[in-house]
């Protein structure tokens, strides 16, 4: 399907503060990609396609994740949890996206995971330092991007696990994971 095709289609499933949010996802996703020797093609899919989840009904997620065979943690959790996950099954089933590793940088692209691929950490990164991001340290996330990858990965999830102890919140099993592949 043509990027022009996809944009289209998630644009009605967001709002456009999101939909802009994407766009920065993908250009940011297509520059890692290019750099790092990914497949900037596929890099652009799941990008558009990452939040596409993001403002679905929580019930309704928790029935995809029920009657399709997700992990049944998933269920103690919410939608920020729930999105990647429920947006890799939309991919896959509305979008027919049936390249795994496209499927697997949507599902994870909010906890990371242990033994990312490389375009799982740049889905993963581009969504965090995308131009539209605004937060301290921000800056150094970005350079750190343009340097090494793994580098910039271990520092975004120290970040994002850094903020929810801040901000006392849960943190799911596998961002834990994601942590200490990179920690450990
Ligand atoms: P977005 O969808 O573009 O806003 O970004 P993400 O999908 O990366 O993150 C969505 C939200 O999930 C953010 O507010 C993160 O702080 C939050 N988040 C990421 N990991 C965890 C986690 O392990 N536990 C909890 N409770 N929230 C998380
Ligand atoms: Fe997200
Ligand atoms: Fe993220
Ligand atoms: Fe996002």
């Amino acid at each position: 399907m043509e990027r022009s095709e996809y944009l289209e289609r998630i644009k009605s499933r967001m709002p456009e503060k999101r939909f802009i949010h994407t766009i920065g996802v993908m250009e940011t996703a297509i520059q890692l990609a290019e750099k790092y020797g990914a497949d900037m093609k596929a890099a652009e899919t799941a990008a558009i396609l990452h939040d596409v989840a993001k403002y679905a009904d929580e019930e309704w997620m928790k029935t995809i994740v029920k009657e399709h065979g997700l992990d049944p943690r998933l269920l103690d959790w919410g939608p920020e949890i729930l999105h990647g996950p429920v947006g890799a099954w939309i991919a896959e089933n509305e979008f027919q996206i049936d390249n795994e590793d496209i499927l697997n940088a949507i599902r994870y692209h909010t906890t990371g995971r242990a033994n990312m691929s490389t375009l799982e950490k740049i889905i993963y990164i581009a969504d965090m330092i995308e131009p539209n991001r605004k937060f301290d340290g921000v800056e150094k996330l970005r350079a750190k991007a343009q340097e090494d990858l793994d580098k910039a990965m271990r520092a975004c999830i120290r970040h994002s696990l850094a903020f929810l102890v801040e901000t006392k919140q849960p943190i799911y099993p596998v961002s834990i994971e994601c942590y200490n592949d990179y920690y450990k």
